[in-house]
């Protein structure tokens, strides 16, 4: 089963470890660092460990990192009032304003607000139109580039293969069938949602299957053809009394049915989340080279 897994992890470690030779050198040439800045509203506390361990690698890598922790009850006015100190803060190349937030904030209109040019989460509709089109000076999501890079690290060939991607959101299925469909990785994409009228059909036609459904475990071993290559997005809290904790990690991916038949497949934890922080690394610096020039 080892060689099977594709180990985001270690893969995000090469990631860090190469953004940190490129920012000590840009460093040396120009005496600047990339500027991250993230925004937490509320203690929600999945999303401060989100924020923290965001924090922790920006640090580690050498970046200029701001943390900005808003009251669980912000009024729209406050935190678009911090948008707009960041986008006119120098130091500051990159600006993510961590999702969900509480319910009173409309999270769109704060997209909105972020400079696209600091807008290294890629969810300004300025972004998401440049990466569909294909341009390059937009960025991409963090977690489906992440997942993109999985497959190209791992030299799985993607090019006139059919890809099925499950789940249609903005900020995993959507992104993830734009970047499957460009030129240069030239999958066939087949996009399904909670009105497919027969998931497994779709995904047993499948070469490449992108979970990212939110239901744990929800794809299983039936629905998924030999020699398939699984990537699982999935990040799902299981109760599980065994565990010091009181639950257990899982994806939307039953594991123990679908790796069998599987060629490769993502483990969780340590599959697709490592890479989204280390995308999100890597589209600072790209945000730091372009304000900047440099590079
Ligand atoms: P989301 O916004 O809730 O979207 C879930 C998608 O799954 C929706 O498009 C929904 O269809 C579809 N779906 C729900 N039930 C279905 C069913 N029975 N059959 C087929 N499709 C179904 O979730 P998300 O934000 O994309 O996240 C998905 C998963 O990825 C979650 O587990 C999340 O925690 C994880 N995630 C991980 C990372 C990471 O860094 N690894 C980052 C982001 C998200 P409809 O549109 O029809 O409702």
């Amino acid at each position: 089963m080892e060689e099977k897994l594709i180990r985001g992890k270690i893969i995000a470690d090469e990631i860090i470890s190469e953004l940190r030779e490129e920012v000590n050198s840009l460093k040396e040439k120009s005496g600047k660092v990339p500027g991250l800045a993230v925004v937490l509203i509320g203690e929600d506390p999945a999303s401060k460990v989100y924020v923290n361990s965001k924090e922790k690698m920006a640090n580690s890598l050498g970046y200029h990192s701001v943390k900005i922790v808003l009251p669980i009850d912000a009024t729209q006015e406050a935190v678009l009032a911090v948008v707009d100190e960041l986008n006119n803060d120098p130091a500051i190349h990159g600006i993510l304003v961590q999702s969900p937030p509480p319910p009173q904030i409309d999270e769109e209109q704060i997209i909105l607000n972020i400079n696209p040019k600091k807008d290294v989460d890629g969810f300004h509709p300025s972004n998401v139109g440049l990466v569909f089109t294909g341009a390059k000076d937009g960025f991409p999501p963090c977690t489906p580039w992440g997942c993109l890079e999985l497959l190209k690290r791992s030299k799985v060939e993607t090019k006139g293969k059919h890809a099925v991607i499950v789940g249609r959101s903005n900020i995993v299925g959507k992104p993830m069938a734009s970047l499957m469909i460009q030129k240069g990785v030239d999958s066939t994409v087949t996009i399904c949602h909670s009105r497919t009228a027969d998931l497994g059909a779709e995904i047993r036609r499948a070469d490449i299957v992108i979970a990212a459904v939110g239901i744990p475990e929800f794809i299983t071993g039936d629905m998924v053809s030999e020699g398939t290559v699984v990537i699982d997005v999935g990040i799902n809290r299981v109760d599980d009394e065994s565990r010091p904790r009181g639950y257990r990690l899982c994806g939307d991916v039953d594991f123990d049915s679908v790796a069998p038949k599987a060629a490769l497949i993502t483990p969780v934890p340590g599959g697709v989340g490592p890479m989204t922080i280390a995308m999100l690394m890597s589209n600072t610096l790209l945000a730091f080279k372009r304000i900047e020039n440099i590079g």
